[in-house]
């Protein structure tokens, strides 16, 4: 098999895994239980947020674990919405975002929010006079990926965040770090607020987490008691959490090395399909390399992927949770119908090998022959 659709999600890694079958053989009492095996489960708890909080250079109650980004999208967007709906109601967002945010945003004009979408240029890069302009007194919010899931654009978080405050300091900056982390660094200090999935990054399905600056208000989606009661109430989910700050820890190691290695890649794929007359790359200079958007003019991206699957290689659509045909995010960059229903993605990770990539190109180009007709044409 040759699975290149890292994007969408990854296999969890054996390593992680041995952590989150120990946690729960040997950590089975409930943090919040005052018994010993309660205690012994607290303090393995603590001991994994400590971590992930080191990793990452936030305190401890900074942290909000959820069911993955999905969850923390909402927490992060509506919590803020609805906690400072007095102080305004409008909110920003990017014409580059996940559609879980698109939709927690319709939900919000179905309550009376206004919501404005900031403008971006040809290379995908958020325009930084638009979101001036569009930031007024009564924005409370802005939410722009770090990086895209369809095109992989990586948005300069410092810069956002500068612009953001010099416009409005109250004004809160939630980032939806889903794709940046564990493939490029992320600081943290950079927003007030940061989503993420731990299975994006070689962790179990069903872990992620809130990242929230402790003086932004917010108020939880989820009520119930326990330690985490104030903001996700219910009994923390520990080997998932113990899990968790295993897979980031391995996930931020080697971070610029891994880099460079999917680079290399993406290069070797995007130099071979440029001989293709009919498929055009999705890919902007502040495109990471670990998502590399393409358009099959010629052929359906659905049959394409369908036929690739016979061969056992993986990849997909524009993201494996948006609905339409239409990728938004090809369409917001190139304003191209043809270019945007016709995308397929190839997502990269640093455990993908240059032989995988060999095969790749190889059954790639028989498929294509096959369903085209045509022989790769030299532009
Ligand atoms: N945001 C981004 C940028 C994503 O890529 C994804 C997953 N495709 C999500 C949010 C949602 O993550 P999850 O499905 O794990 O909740």
């Amino acid at each position: 098999m040759i699975y290149l659709d890292y994007s969408a999600t990854t296999p969890i890694s054996y390593d992680v895994l041995d952590s989150y079958n120990k946690a729960s053989r040997e950590f089975m009492g409930n943090p919040n239980s005052i018994h010993s095996l309660g205690v012994k489960s607290k303090v393995l708890l603590n001991s994994a947020t400590r971590q992930i909080c080191d990793l990452l250079n936030i305190q401890e109650n900074e942290l909000i674990y959820t069911s993955g980004a999905t969850e923390a999208n909402n927490m992060a967007i509506k919590g803020v919405a609805f906690s400072y709906a007095n102080k305004g109601k409008h909110i920003i967002v990017s014409k580059l975002e996940h559609p879980s945010i698109y939709k927690i945003c319709e939900y919000l004009e179905s309550l009376g929010y206004e919501i404005s979408y900031v403008n971006n240029d040809r290379e995908g890069l958020v325009d930084f006079e638009d979101l001036r302009n569009k930031i007024r007194e009564d924005t409370i919010l802005v939410s722009i990926c770090a990086v895209n899931s369809e095109v992989g654009i990586r948005q300069p978080l410092k810069t956002l965040k500068q612009i953001i405050k010099k416009e409005n300091p109250n004004t809160i900056f939630h980032s939806d770090i889903t794709q940046a982390i564990g493939k490029v660094a992320v600081n943290l200090y950079d927003v007030d607020m940061a989503s993420m999935s731990g299975h994006k990054i070689f962790g179990p399905k069903g872990i992620g987490f809130l990242y929230k600056k402790d003086n932004v208000k917010m108020i939880p989606l989820i009520h119930g008691s326990g330690k985490f009661g104030d903001l996700r109430g219910g009994t923390p989910p520990l080997p998932l959490i113990v899990a968790l700050s295993k897979a980031i820890r391995i996930a931020l190691t080697d971070l610029e090395k891994r880099e460079e290695h999917v680079a290399l890649l993406n290069e070797k794929i995007c130099k071979d399909l440029e001989k293709y007359g009919d498929i055009v790359l999705n890919k902007t200079k502040y495109s990471i390399p670990h998502i590399l958007n393409i358009s099959l003019l010629n052929i359906k991206p659905e049959t394409f992927i369908h036929a690739m699957e016979e061969d056992e290689v993986y990849i997909s659509t524009n993201t494996a949770c948006s609905s339409g045909d239409l990728s938004s995010s090809v369409m917001a960059i190139y304003e191209d119908k043809k270019r945007a229903t016709s995308t397929i993605r190839i997502s990269l990770s640093y455990v993908t090998t240059n032989e995988e990539v060999s095969k790749f190109l190889n059954l790639f180009k028989t498929e294509y022959k096959n369903l085209t007709g045509f022989l790769v044409n030299e532009k």
